[in-house]
């Protein structure tokens, strides 16, 4: 009975580019091989056996001539389609085993059916069924270090068969084994020829080949005799008629599903993973690029957000509808502390204005307080009744001046918590006397602590009527500021309008600007964005360099780990697979970097919170989010060249790599 042809190579030649010349390795080989049958391949080393291995196995392709494989011809094929008879149809078994270092014998079995998109529970049970059926099922835990050459080479058996193995192809499988080994590896060989798989190997050593019923010898890259071996029994006699374990083990409507996929992916990850943690301290190197860029990043963007949340909430407890006048053109105006527009005059207009709910004047000046052998500088502000409501200022005791000892200029004054403290540690300020300057003032009330920004930290602040302070204490006749409260129902920019026509007039040109609590808010929010764009850029810059060190470090990895892409290849990975692996290691590194900057930028930021108070950070879900999603990015935009050099290795150079 004649079996169906599997195999057909007609006039394969395959030349090797050596310089600037072509050598040629194989000569124009013509074989055929049948399903079932056994072939040993020998001949001297150098010969070309491996070389037309490689080519029936799919890793390779011919030069010229032909390469059918169940009729099908390969020269044509993509490398995807050529990656999947290597992974359904073909079970490789080489001289040095090639297994994967970091897996144990059970998941190294596993690895062509994960390819092949089988789910974890069968493949776990076929590769326990296979290693037993090899007599290791006590050691499907094991690492390949763990295992001897010929144990190892039983792994190697039990993967070739993981998806079916209908054809086993042999490069010196006994090559790095002790001869008791070589037998065993032999033995098992025929029996599984003896189940039907088609076996085909490749050997120099003559009692090996006698192993085989069809024995092809090469020598310096051609055919020189094909016989039959009449010791061994006809394979085809033997075989049993149920051949069902040689079809290949993969449900196809399930491989080609979303749950495959899915599956795959989840392999691809926990590959990524593995590789990572065999690497933990170049990983954690890598990683540490990212972790500062993002770290710095979210540090600061939680800094600005903190100031100007706390600066707004300030101004807001002011209330809106405040607008304050200074001297000079602009704020910023270096000259504004010697202009002297402003006048009390100014104060007398503005409060005739039918808008205006009550207007209110500073002057700030800074001064020598004492009492008795106690000094220190504090900061003076002569101000209006208005002012203890416009900044919501508290009484602690006592009063605050009225508008009586306002107009009469008195010498009295309302202290600040700190003032208190300082010159009255144990007594009641209140109805006491205190050196302003050169003026005695009485304290007629005390105020509670505040953060409002008019007291400045620790500094003593003192409030006095402002004309005490312009005549008393200054002699001078112009004012710090104005502060003009609208009364309700008038709008700000209409009153604004009102109140610039009103000081024109009055001075014949704007040596003033003004300021509402509404275009603080706005100058404040420009401001905070336009550091936070600044900071961005920054980012971006650290960011890509991070983003360099990953990609330099994935290029390492790549070419350190070239072997293991070959592997994977030759049981039948598609590019996409070897892609998808490196791509996912690069952005876990990046992702996992990202997170743990936010991480230890939360940290810093108590850390500093508990240790300088004045300090507030705010973390937004925004600029976490964006961090993450950013050094992902990042994994993704440089991870993608070094993974698609990856998958794009041919896989007998990968293999080639030690
Ligand atoms: P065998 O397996 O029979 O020992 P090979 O098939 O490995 O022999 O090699 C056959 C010939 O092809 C050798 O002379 C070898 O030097 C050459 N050869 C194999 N691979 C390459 C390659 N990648 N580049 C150039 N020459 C090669
Ligand atoms: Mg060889």
């Amino acid at each position: 009975m004649q079996h169906e042809v599997l195999l057909e190579l007609k006039d394969v030649r395959r030349s090797y580019q050596s310089g600037s010349s072509q050598v040629e390795v194989l000569h124009g080989i013509d074989l055929t091989v049948r399903r079932g049958e056994m072939v040993a391949i020998i001949g001297p080393s150098g010969s070309g056996k491996s070389t037309l291995m490689n080519i029936i196995g799919c890793l390779d392709t011919p030069s010229s001539g032909s390469y059918k494989v169940l009729g099908q011809d390969t020269l044509n094929m993509e490398p995807d389609e050529l990656a999947t008879l290597r992974r359904d149809f073909f079970g490789f078994i080489f001289q040095r085993y090639h297994l994967l270092g970091h897996l144990c014998a059970r998941e190294n079995v596993q690895v062509p059916a994960v390819y092949a998109g089988v789910r974890k529970r069968k493949r776990d049970e076929r590769a326990n069924s296979l290693l037993g059926l090899l007599g290791l099922e006590e050691r499907v835990e094991y690492r390949p270090s763990q295992l001897s050459g010929g144990q190892q080479q039983r792994v190697s058996i039990a993967r070739a068969l993981m998806n079916g193995g209908q054809i086993i192809l042999a490069d010196e499988p006994t090559g790095a084994l002790d001869t008791k080994s070589g037998q065993d590896v032999m033995r098992t060989l025929q029996e599984l020829n003896a189940k039907g798989h088609t076996i085909i190997i490749v050997t120099h050593d003559p009692r090996i080949a006698a192993c085989a019923r069809r024995v092809i010898s090469i020598e310096d890259g051609s055919i020189k005799s094909d016989t039959i071996n009449h010791d061994v029994p006809d394979p085809f006699a033997v075989q049993e008629q149920e051949q069902q374990d040689v079809e290949p083990h993969i449900n196809n409507r399930w491989a080609r599903s979303l749950g495959a996929h899915i599956d795959r992916f989840k392999e691809a990850f926990v590959m990524a993973y593995r590789a990572m943690l065999a690497n933990r301290m170049r990983t954690l190197l890598t990683m540490l690029g990212i972790i500062i860029g993002i770290m710095a990043v979210v540090s600061v963007v939680a800094l600005a957000r903190g100031a100007s949340e706390r600066i707004i909430s300030n101004i807001a407890s002011m209330g809106t509808n405040t607008i304050t006048v200074y001297p000079g053109e602009r704020m910023g105006d270096v000259r504004s502390g010697r202009v002297r527009s402003l006048t009390p005059r100014d104060l007398k207009a503005l409060e005739g204005q039918p808008f205006v709910d009550s207007v209110s004047a500073t002057v700030q000046t800074s001064s020598l307080v004492r009492r008795g052998a106690e000094e220190s500088n504090a900061t003076v502000q002569g101000v209006s009744l208005d002012v203890f409501r416009v900044h919501g200022l508290k009484l602690k005791d006592g009063r605050i001046f009225s508008q009586r000892e306002v107009d009469a200029k008195s010498q009295v004054c309302v202290v600040d918590d700190n003032t208190a403290k300082l010159f009255f540690a144990t007594e009641n300020p209140v109805g006491k006397n205190i050196i302003v300057g050169n003026v005695a003032m009485r304290i007629i009330g005390v105020l509670e602590p505040t953060d409002s920004f008019i007291i400045r930290g620790e500094n003593p602040t003192i409030f006095t009527p402002y004309t005490s302070v312009m005549t008393r204490l200054l002699n001078q006749n112009y004012l710090s500021s104005i502060v003009v409260r609208i009364q309700d129902g008038f709008s700000a920019p209409v009153a604004e309008n009102a109140i610039k026509s009103v000081l024109k007039n009055r001075h014949g040109r704007v040596d003033f600007f003004l300021q509402s609590s509404d275009t603080i808010m706005k100058s404040i929010e420009e401001a905070t964005m336009t550091f936070t764009l600044m900071i961005s850029a920054i980012a971006v810059i650290s960011l890509v360099v991070g983003g360099i060190g990953v990609m330099n470090i994935m290029l390492v990895s790549v070419t350190e780990r070239t072997r293991e892409i070959g592997i994977r290849m030759a049981v039948g990975a598609r590019q996409a697979d070897i892609l998808a692996q490196f791509l996912i290691e690069a952005v876990m590194v990046c992702m996992l970097g990202g997170l743990l900057g936010v991480l230890f930028s939360y940290a810093v930021g108590q850390l500093i919170m508990q240790l300088v108070p004045t300090i507030t950070l705010s973390y937004s879900i925004d600029s976490i989010l964006a961090a993450v999603i950013t050094s992902s990015a990042i994994g993704i935009a440089f991870g993608f060249m070094p993974a698609r050099s990856a998958s794009r290795l041919n896989p007998i150079e990968a293999l080639a790599r030690e």
